[in-house]
């Protein structure tokens, strides 16, 4: 149970953010790590509740089994914490980096709550350190084929469990580089790509095939005993404001794709923001990383809108503990935004009213106009800001149309692919998990959606093979 008074003795330590200026010069891990010591204290303030809401389905969706790691970590026993840890959480070393920890929050102790994200990323990187995390290969296989169609975590987390099953799993994917979001999408700065590269070479050495640069459709999977689409929910909202077709406009994974690409190889990134004034429409976590990055690529400036009013500092009444608090917080980006600028970026209850571009068709101005509470445009608030780079993260509506299109399938009325019965199943031998059919999520819920298609894949195999 970590130690008795564990939470008296020692306060809440999380792993600190490097300085912003120094880190604002590069893209590497935005964090400092801690060792054995802190996270041995802090594995110690766990207290072994009652009811561990930390593992419910109000704190982990995996329902890691965190007390018990937790006290395992205190005792200095961190590959058998590793080894409790890996009973249901498949990637630690992603969580342990991009989950907004609902646990933390739904932990006993509150807005104080155990450092669970930051002692998950300690026990799978002390095991790949000192060699115990190895190839894991099923004893027996199956003879069954299962192929994967996208390699998000939905994916990802489906092949390993399908493939610790005994099938032969395949992986399609479109892009040149696996990983999903997880690889273009979220930034280096939270997840470096090499953690990433790290974790398919070791489902390779396990057995799972990947096929890259595979714009997948019903064809290509006609000879596998089973499917499941992970292709994610990827459809951007648009702006629809006239103008947006100009030089300068571009969606945020569009151009936070560019930017970890061009990382990547080497090259410049197709749309920099380097010396541009920058604006942001969205003001969530998607909206955030564009901030960061911009950042990075050395924006003139960057102005972040938000439609909604800021949100309250403090949990209001109809949002009580254990559920995740919605109350207002300032991310890595708006934390270095306001280092160099000397003010948050975000402006609420703000958006677009029109794009003014030059001759060449080059966006050079954005006019924007304040909203009433009923997102009614309040007449005379107008005002036009320099801009030569407009960043659309407005948040997402759905699968894309040619994913659906290259299956012959159509999404709810909410762009999933989510059967009437909640199920994974759509039908003879075709699956879906992730984003795809929950909608846009995190990356713990499609890890456990895409755990659980294997789940329901694997029984299906046995029943009908
Ligand atoms: C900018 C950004 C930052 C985010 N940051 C966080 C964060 O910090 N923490 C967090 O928990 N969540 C975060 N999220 C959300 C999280 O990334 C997603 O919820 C998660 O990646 C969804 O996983 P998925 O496997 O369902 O789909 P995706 O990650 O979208 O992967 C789908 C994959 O399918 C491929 N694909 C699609 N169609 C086909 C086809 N026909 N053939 C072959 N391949 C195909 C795509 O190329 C893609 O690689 C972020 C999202 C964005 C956009």
């Amino acid at each position: 149970m970590g130690k008795a008074t564990g939470f008296l003795e020692y306060s809440r330590s999380e792993n600190p953010y490097r300085d912003p200026r120094g880190r604002l010069a590069d893209f590497e891990d935005l964090h400092v790590h801690y060792g054995a010591g802190v996270r041995r204290c802090q594995a110690a303030r766990c207290m072994e509740c009652g009811v561990p809401f930390c593992q419910s389905d109000f704190g982990c969706p995996l329902n890691n089994l965190i007390p018990e790691w937790n006290d395992l970590l205190f005792r200095g026993h961190e590959r058998e914490a590793l080894e409790r840890l890996l009973e249901t959480a498949p990637f630690p070393e992603f969580t342990g980096r991009v989950c907004p920890a609902l646990c933390e929050k739904a932990c006993n102790l509150a807005d104080d709550g155990v450092t669970n994200r930051d002692n998950e990323l300690y026990l799978i990187e002390t095991g790949f350190a000192r060699g115990w995390v190895k190839p894991r290969l099923p004893r027996v296989r199956t003879g069954k084929t299962a192929a994967v169609v996208g390699s998000g975590p939905s994916g990802l987390a489906a092949a390993d469990l399908l493939n610790r099953m005994g099938h032969s799993v395949t992986v399609f994917e479109r892009a040149d580089a696996p990983g999903g979001l997880m690889m273009y999408g979220i930034p280096n700065m939270k997840l470096p790509k090499e953690i990433v590269a790290r974790r398919i070479a070791l489902m390779e050495a396990e057995g799972v095939v990947f096929r890259l640069n595979s714009d997948v459709d019903r064809e290509t999977i006609a000879g596998y005993d089973a499917a499941v689409l992970c292709g994610g929910a990827r459809k951007p909202r648009a702006l629809r404001v006239e103008g947006d077709q100009a030089d300068g406009v571009c969606f945020a994974v569009d151009f936070l794709t560019g930017a970890t690409r061009a990382l990547r190889t080497g090259k410049a990134p197709a749309v920099s923001a380097a010396g541009r004034h920058v604006i942001v429409v969205g003001g969530g976590d998607t909206g955030n990383d564009c901030v960061g990055t911009v950042l990075r690529q050395g924006c003139a400036s960057v102005i972040q809108l938000e439609m909604m009013p800021a949100s309250p500092e403090k949990r209001l009444p109809g949002n009580p503990w254990p559920v995740w608090p919605r109350i207002l917080r300032t991310d890595y980006g708006q934390l270095e935004a306001i280092a160099v600028q000397g003010q948050d970026p975000r402006v609420y209850e703000t958006t677009v009213r029109a794009l003014a571009a030059d001759e060449e068709g080059r966006l050079r101005s954005v006019t924007t106009v304040r909203l009433d509470g009923a997102h009614q445009p309040i007449a005379g608030t107008e005002q036009e800001l320099p801009c030569e780079l407009l960043l659309i993260a407005a948040g997402f509506i759905g699968c894309e149309e040619r994913t659906l299109n290259a299956f012959g399938l159509s999404a709810d009325g909410r762009g999933r692919l989510l059967p009437e019965n909640g199920s994974h199943h759509l039908g003879g031998k075709l699956f879906s998990a992730g984003d795809m059919r929950t909608g846009q999520s995190l990356v713990v819920r499609a890890l456990k959606d895409g755990r659980a298609a294997a789940e329901e894949i694997d029984r299906w195999l046995r029943e009908n093979g």
